[in-house]
């Protein structure tokens, strides 16, 4: 693995701990979004404000890291497709082991890390990835879209088609499968 640069805003610098257990430190900063914190739906877009008040403690085995990540999130409606944007905020919670102790007990599946610097950028993704909704509306009460012609129904109410061919019948059907 290749040495960690401890100007980049995900990664955390916890020198001042002095591996003193019991000490603490506050991290709150602006950090612009990495890559890949999305699913197909929403996510949080690319050099957008990811918001880190996180705590950082010193324990016997390495540091915990604890607190909130907010960002804004973009996507669309599952229902009706219209772009949407919603606030998230995730809860971290992470032990991160010294590795030098975690060579001596190799068993644990827990992150690790060296030179004082943790790379907060995988758990972050972990935890924003599952935060997102997997199918994401404008409004929970959103009609979605006609089956027959595709419309938003919540821009058209009382919208209805009143020519009733067998063959629309089936059509709808089918996307009445798919969706
Ligand atoms: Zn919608
Ligand atoms: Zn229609």
């Amino acid at each position: 693995m290749s040495a960690l640069d401890g100007r980049k805003p995900l990664v955390l610098d916890v020198r001042e701990l002095q591996r003193r257990a019991g000490a603490m430190m506050k991290i709150q900063r602006i950090a612009p979004a990495p890559v890949d914190l999305e699913n197909p739906m929403i996510g949080i877009p690319v050099d957008t404000d990811l918001n880190l008040d996180l705590m950082a403690e010193s324990v016997i085995e390495g540091v915990l890291i604890s607190g909130t990540v907010s960002a804004q999130a973009v996507g669309n409606c599952s229902r009706c497709l219209t772009p949407i944007s919603e606030p998230v905020e995730v809860s971290i919670q992470e032990l991160f082991r010294h590795a030098d102790l975690a060579a001596e007990d190799p068993d644990e599946d827990l992150p690790t890390f060296e030179e004082d610097l943790i790379d907060l950028e995988p758990t972050l993704r972990d935890a924003v990835v599952l935060s997102l909704p997997l199918a994401p509306v404008c409004d929970p009460d959103c009609p979605g879209l006609c089956t027959q012609c595709g419309v938003p129904l919540k821009d058209n109410p009382g919208h209805h088609h009143t020519q009733t061919d067998p063959r629309w019948d089936a059509l709808s059907e089918l996307f009445n499968e798919k969706g």
